[in-house]
């Protein structure tokens, strides 16, 4: 299975509250805008964390297999429209 991830060991600080960094999951290129791991989940300077966050969503008109509710959106595309299910029934799965 997977291996533990290798960490590498230094002393860096955090740009963004200035906690001492001892390891990161990375070896650092750029040691000016490191982050450490609570300041990394919670702030979001950076353009490709926010857009990970958002998830991309489907839209469409779809009917529920169980209920035959509507579902107007999903969040992945549907290839199989036979056996799609309502975020109700697919919870109660
Ligand atoms: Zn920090
Ligand atoms: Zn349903």
């Amino acid at each position: 299975m997977n291996e533990e991830r290798k960490m590498f060991k230094g002393n860096w600080k955090c740009v963004g509250c200035g906690t001492t960094i001892s390891e990161l999951p990375f070896e650092p290129r750029d040691t000016s805008n490191l982050m450490c791991r609570d300041c990394h989940r919670t702030k979001n300077p950076r353009r490709d964390d926010s857009q990970r966050r958002e998830k991309r969503m489907f839209e469409g008109k779809w009917n529920c297999a169980d209920c035959g509710g509507e579902i107007t959106q999903l969040p992945f595309e549907p290839r199989d429209t036979s056996n799609l299910k309502c975020r109700n029934c697919f919870r109660n799965n």
